[in-house]
């Protein structure tokens, strides 16, 4: 089964309204030139208080090659939630997906499994779709228990999540080790356990999900790396941080995933 492949950025707590507008200009002039079915969907993730000007920005282009994500949620529609975003506010933008489990907001958050799936079970019904990150610390791959913490986190996503569903999100697998260390993962080991993720799915909901599931790696990619790891028979693209901050590093890595 063909999946589209997905390059996406995260770029974290990075750049005011101004600074992203311009990367997002940047990043659209990069790939001014590429055929737009031949690209993977492009997607970047700026800050909230960005949202508006990236936007914006993709608007006016009007050219549809890069599709507007948001880094994380709160699954409560409104209410006293001091600090939070929901969903339904979201809905101010032309936004597709949103990141959430990502490892540092699990780690400097505490954010649960459980909260991980009411976010999902939220951005599903609300119509967007989930990026749901995973992945281990090197003290859990060292214990040799990698497989079954991530099939733990995976399972606890998406609780009460229908096939369809399923099928239409999207997983990253991102071992914290990797992220932001410059310490990428080995592809033919990333790729083992993507598989074994959608082994979990397959188990979990069937066939058709586990086939349409886009599940990407993250953890230090950049331009050299991208090629070897789309050339896995499951690594479906690529979530990146460091390396989206740029457009040309960003645009490199897209075109990477084109080869
Ligand atoms: C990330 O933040 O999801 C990430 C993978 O970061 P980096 O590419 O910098 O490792």
């Amino acid at each position: 089964m063909s999946r589209k492949p997905i390059i996406a950025g995260n770029w974290k707590m990075h750049n005011n309204s101004a600074q992203s507008a311009e990367l997002a200009v940047g990043i659209m002039q990069e790939l001014k030139n590429e055929d737009k079915n031949n690209l993977p969907e492009v997607v970047i993730a700026p800050v909230f208080t960005s949202l508006y000007a990236v936007d914006k920005e993709l608007k006016n282009c009007g050219c549809g090659k890069v599709t507007l994500a948001a880094q994380n949620c709160y699954y409560e529609p409104k209410g006293a939630f001091t600090g939070e975003i929901s969903i339904e506010m979201l809905k101010d933008f032309d936004l597709k997906y949103i990141i959430i489990g990502h490892s540092e907001r699990r780690q400097y958050f505490n954010e649960s499994d459980e909260l991980i799936n009411k976010k999902a079970i939220a951005i599903l019904e609300n119509g967007f779709l989930p990026i749901v990150c995973c992945g281990e610390t090197l003290e859990q791959r060292e214990e040799g228990i990698t497989d079954k913490h991530i099939a733990s986190q995976i399972t606890k996503a998406f609780e009460n999540i229908s096939a369809e569903d399923t099928a239409k999100s999207v997983i990253a697998y991102e071992p914290i080790w990797a992220i932001g260390t410059g310490k990428t993962c080995d592809s033919v080991e990333a790729n083992r356990v993507i598989k074994m993720i959608r082994e979990t799915i397959r188990g979990l909901k069937g066939d058709m999900a586990a086939d349409s599931i886009r599940i990407l790696y993250g953890g230090s990619v950049k331009p050299e790396t991208i090629e070897e790891q789309m050339a896995q028979s499951d690594i479906d693209g690529a979530l990146v941080g460091g390396a989206s901050l740029k457009a040309d590093s960003f645009a490199k890595i897209v075109r990477g995933a084109m080869a």
